[in-house]
């Protein structure tokens, strides 16, 4: 079900996961849209854009509520808000990477170790060989100096 945002004009999907359907674009709880809008027997969508233009006009912009700053500046208002919603997922999984890392030495059980790299491991491959004992070790323990 079509739902709209009679501050803003959002118009967007009914979500599963909350209990009123609030904007996410200004938090204002959101209508469910007349069915006199709606395609018929199909109700996730206008009959057509003329239909999703008059409901803007019939009874957003007539909604003591209405917003014209937040009508006209919705989509910057929305894609801000996407980038700070992706940049903190960005934070969130590093930080949930940075937990999984957490690697002890299986020697001395410090927890003081570094990750070898790529660079690391040809650069040995280059000085050693195929027999230097950095092939296939992934980490070094700064505590006891042993790769693992
Ligand atoms: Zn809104
Ligand atoms: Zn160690």
């Amino acid at each position: 079900m079509l739902h709209y945002c009679k501050k803003c004009g959002r118009i967007a999907q009914e979500s599963y996961t909350q209990k009123v359907q609030k904007c996410d674009c200004c938090e204002t709880i959101m209508l469910p849209v007349p069915p006199k809008y709606l395609f018929e027997g199909f109700d996730i969508a206008f009959k057509d854009k003329e239909t999703e233009r008059l409901l803007i006009e019939e009874l957003v912009k007539t909604s003591p509520e209405f917003d014209q700053y937040l009508f006209d500046h919705r989509d910057e208002i929305l894609a801000k808000q996407s980038v700070e919603f992706n940049a903190k997922m960005e934070h969130g999984r590093a930080v949930l990477e940075n937990a999984s890392r957490k690697v002890t030495c299986p020697y001395c059980k410090s927890t003081n170790v570094k990750k070898i790299g790529q660079l690391n491991r040809t650069v040995s491959t280059g000085l050693f060989g195929l027999g230097s004992k950095k092939i296939g070790k992934q980490w070094h323990c700064n505590g006891c100096g042993s790769d693992f």
